[in-house]
């Protein structure tokens, strides 16, 4: 199936339109072929192509490369989380793992815009775990108790510091985290779309339609043409299970956001010109809400169950028009008509929250399922499942080897009637929040 975008993305359409977009229109051998081109794809490409200069890396992807999830997300790069998952955080030895992964994607996203020298607007201010609800403040707490032990710098801040901090009344208590950036997605994938290696053939509009293993072959076979190649990773993220890829260990969910356009400078007085920041919700279906540096908010309140190959303009302006109200409830004083755009974006996620990075066969690779939290652990783990296709090991592969592995999920329709279930819970849980 194809899979079609809306092309309403703010973060996209704040970049200047690529050109030399190559489309697969023949047979190909390959040494290394990577389906996805998203963080974790051009990630596994970048490593590729620094260690094998001299072989052929083709890497393909069904749309723009870069305009999937990794394109279109809220731009948190964390360190770490409340709400990943549809199990909590009580187990400490657990949590520690998990951080630690988040903590090496940190460094390997700061490090490649270094070494490159990128501009996504980077900035290392912390962000907010926040309720509106007074009572959260117990599950502030306990979350609190977890990071001292874990040595993780926050504090907890009441609605007078917030509505400071935020320029909104809506907030009645958070817990601050120190560590945690917030950048330009958009400006970080094209990024990694730019520094691709010589011996990386970029195909984008070329969607796997179907693959196969026999002996060592493996045939990849797209509308225009094939591709046999001797080792693949699969990049799909939110599309492994389309592919068939660890069916049983995870399910796509289908996210929205929306952004306005920047607030006039009378606009921003009035909301008392914060500096940027970036709000997280406690629960996991409540808002997730972004002042950008340029003065736009960003907002996403959705995550749900939905045909991940598309959603048409009128689904999508439901949920943008929750998306401003949304907006209005924590700025009733901005005007109605700031949003400028709302997108839809596809994720994966697994039982329990962890990630997929495996040898499913030989030769055959795969990494994804960040469970909504894919910038830092999905560039970190697109360079080491390429190591890992090289049978080589690294430090980063047994951290996150350590980690809780994916657990089994049932299949349909009773995956999707237990997914439905719980998110309706959810939003029902987290509605004052959303
Ligand atoms: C609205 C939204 C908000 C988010 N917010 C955050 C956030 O604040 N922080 C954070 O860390 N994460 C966030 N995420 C999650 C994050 O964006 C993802 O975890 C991350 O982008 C995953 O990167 P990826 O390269 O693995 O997958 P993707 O970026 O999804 O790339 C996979 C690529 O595979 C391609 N593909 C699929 N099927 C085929 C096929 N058959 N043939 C060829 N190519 C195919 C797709 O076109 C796509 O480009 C958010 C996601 C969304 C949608």
């Amino acid at each position: 199936m194809k899979i079609v975008n809306d092309s309403t993305c703010s973060w996209i359409n704040d970049l200047t339109p690529r050109t030399n977009i190559k489309c697969l229109q023949s047979n190909e051998d390959s040494e290394w072929l990577i389906i996805g081109a998203g963080y974790t794809g051009l990630s596994a490409a970048r490593k590729l192509g620094q260690l094998y200069p001299n072989q052929k890396i083709i890497l393909v992807d069904a749309q723009f490369a870069g305009e999937g999830a990794s394109g279109r997300n809220s731009g948190y790069l964390v360190d770490t989380t409340l709400n990943d998952g549809f199990t909590s955080n009580k187990d400490l030895d657990n949590y520690k793992k998990k951080t630690d992964i988040y903590n090496l994607g940190i460094n390997v996203v700061k490090k490649f815009i270094n070494d490159y020298q990128v501009d996504c607007d980077w900035n290392e201010c912390g962000k907010y775990f926040a309720s509106s609800k007074k009572e959260d403040e117990k599950i502030l707490r306990n979350f609190s108790d977890t990071l001292k032990k874990l040595g993780f710098t926050h504090n907890l801040l009441s609605n007078n510091e917030l509505s400071k901090r935020l320029g909104t009344n809506f907030y009645n208590v958070a817990l601050y985290t120190k560590g945690g950036v917030l950048l330009h997605p958009g400006k970080l994938v094209r990024a990694m779309i730019d520094v691709l290696p010589k011996n990386v053939c970029l195909y984008e509009n070329s969607s796997l339609l179907s693959w196969s293993k026999t002996k060592d072959i493996i045939s990849c076979k797209f509308k225009n043409g094939r591709i046999i190649t001797k080792k693949i990773i699969f990049a799909t993220n939110g599309f492994l299970k389309s592919l068939g890829i660890k069916s049983n260990y995870n399910f796509p969910i289908t996210l929205t956001a929306s952004m306005t356009r920047p607030l006039t400078d009378d606009e921003f007085k009035s909301i008392g010109q914060p500096k940027e920041w970036g709000v997280l919700p406690i629960r996991p279906m409540g808002a997730t809400i972004r002042m950008t540096k340029d003065r736009r908010i960003l907002i996403r309140n959705t995550a749900e169950v939905h045909n991940p190959f598309k959603m048409s303009e009128s689904d999508l302006n439901k949920r943008s028009i929750n998306q401003k109200i949304g907006i209005k409830k924590r700025f009733p004083q901005l005007p109605e008509n700031i949003v400028k755009s709302s997108w839809s974006g596809v994720v994966s996620r697994t039982r329990n929250s962890s990630q997929i990075f495996e040898k499913i066969d030989n030769n055959i690779f795969a990494a994804g399922c960040y469970n909504g939290s894919g910038i830092g652990v999905g560039t970190l783990f697109g360079e080491q499942i390429a190591i890992k296709a090289t049978e080589e090991n690294s430090k980063e592969i047994k951290t996150i080897e350590a980690r809780r592995k994916p657990t089994w999920l049932p299949p349909n329709p009773f995956l999707n009637f237990g997914v439905k279930g719980r998110l309706i819970y959810e939003r029902f849980k987290a509605r004052s929040d959303i």
